[in-house]
């Protein structure tokens, strides 16, 4: 069957944080559909730590240090993991880009932090204007050490690029979030981070799309009809959907589709877990960062923890590694007591759609009308609302200064 869409414009593939806010901001200009996956849960946008941090976040781990990759090879680090198959059979050529373009790593924070902070004041205003109910705490993020060495070294790191740094002492935090562990040394206090239920965010995000018109279609895209350097139409499930432009937010499935069309996007699977863990009475004030971890720990309205972290890297459809759920649990016991006490109730992996360079890969491709919005790591939720925005000034010819800064065509695709 072949449907045609009555004013033909904008197809987005992919319902996770950037698809759907993408297709918010396209709604007024433009007739959107949007095809995504019906298991909502596998979109990293699920389960992920929910925090909008612009102050905080860095894109992407440091994995490319020579140390520091032997130190992931042995399976040294704790948090950051390698598979060795993997790593022979499909990140080899992956990690001779990664190394290729290490240097520009450091460029891209300065310019992550620009789109952060943009876009962390746009999703806040959506959030409040169309009244969704996402538990959204602008509280900020308290990060913490337990060791001396490793707070040091990461202030001087993070101060590298952020600048002056908010620095607490061990009875400031404690003052702080009462939960915390006495033996805290010390940490760093992000004001301006904020944080929400990212699965409530995307069910509201779903219901207010299709509130305002814009038809959902649960499916998996398999491939496209083309013709010369345009896509003509997605294929799904017997059926063919035509559009004028399509945007590809697949996060990290975004290679695997566009593979189709002959297009080698380097995106790779930073795969990261999430627990939670049973409901108590006791309230965090705000999200906790095991600094010497990267465990994110928060807390439901209803009382329970969610701790997320580790950086696996490895197929997104690999099986999961089920020890890694009881690492968060033991980790994040050394900053917060009551945790170790606690039962896991709920257990989730996502795949966090990673590049070479440490940004988002947000552009037309060799195909005129196709546009990738993908690559945001370990800031997908935080970046989202800026992407939709530049894929809009995309569509619509506008000046960007992104527009450079984030083409696929800086891999020379
Ligand atoms: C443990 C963890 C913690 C994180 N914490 C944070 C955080 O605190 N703050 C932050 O900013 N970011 C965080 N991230 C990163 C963030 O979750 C991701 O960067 C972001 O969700 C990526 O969004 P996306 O829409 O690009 O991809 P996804 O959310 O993965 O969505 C892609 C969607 O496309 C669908 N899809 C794939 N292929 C097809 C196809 N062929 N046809 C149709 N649909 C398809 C998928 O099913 C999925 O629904 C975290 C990630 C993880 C894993």
């Amino acid at each position: 069957m072949l449907l045609k869409m009555e004013k033909t414009e904008v197809l987005i593939i992919g319902g996770g944080i950037v698809g759907l806010l993408t297709a918010y901001m396209l709604n007024k200009n433009y007739n959107v559909i949007l095809i995504s996956d019906g298991n909502l849960k596998k979109a990293a946008s699920w389960g992920n730590a929910g925090l909008i941090a612009p102050s905080f976040g860095a894109p992407m781990p440091n994995i490319f240090g020579f140390s520091s990759l032997i130190r992931i090879i042995l399976g040294l680090n704790k948090v950051i993991k390698l598979r060795f198959v993997f790593l022979l059979k499909k990140f080899y050529p992956d990690m001779v880009m990664l190394i290729k373009f290490k240097d520009k790593l450091v460029n891209s924070l300065n310019i992550i932090r620009e789109m952060a902070l943009e876009s962390a004041k746009l999703t806040e205003k959506i959030i409040i204007e169309e009244k969704l109910d996402v538990d959204f705490k602008r509280t900020g993020i308290l990060e913490v050490y337990i060791n001396k060495a490793n707070f040091e070294e990461d202030i001087k790191e993070i101060e590298k690029y952020l600048g002056k740094v908010n620095v607490r002492s061990a009875s400031e935090c404690i003052e702080e979030e009462p939960l915390l562990k006495r033996n805290i040394y010390g940490g760093i206090f992000y004001e301006d981070d904020s944080w929400l239920d990212p699965a409530k965010l995307m069910i509201s995000l779903r219901n207010l799309l299709t509130r305002k018109g814009i038809k959902i279609v649960n499916g998996n895209v398999k491939s496209f009809r083309t013709l010369k350097d345009k896509v003509i139409s997605a294929k799904l499930n017997g059926e063919e959907i035509l559009a004028d432009n399509f945007v590809v937010a697949c996060g990290a499935y975004t290679p695997k589709l566009l593979a189709n069309i002959n297009l080698k996007i380097p995106i790779f699977a930073g795969r990261g877990y999430t627990v939670l863990t049973n409901p108590i009475l006791k309230k965090l004030r705000k999200p906790v960062i095991c600094g010497e971890y990267r465990i994110a720990i928060s807390q439901r309205v209803q009382g329970n923890f969610k701790i997320s972290g580790i950086f696996e890297l490895t197929k997104p459809e690999d099986k999961e590694d089920k020890s890694l759920y009881n690492l968060l649990k033991e980790k994040s016991s050394l900053y917060i007591d009551t945790i170790s006490e606690l039962n896991l109730e709920e257990r989730w992996m996502g795949s966090r759609p990673c590049t070479p360079d440490g940004l988002p890969l947000v552009g037309y491709t060799t195909y005129k009308n196709l546009i990738i919005a993908s690559g945001h790591c370990r800031l997908g939720l935080t970046l989202a609302a800026i992407t939709g925005k530049i894929v809009k000034e995309l569509l619509e010819d506008k000046e960007s200064k992104f527009f450079n800064l984030l083409s696929p065509s800086r891999f020379k695709l």
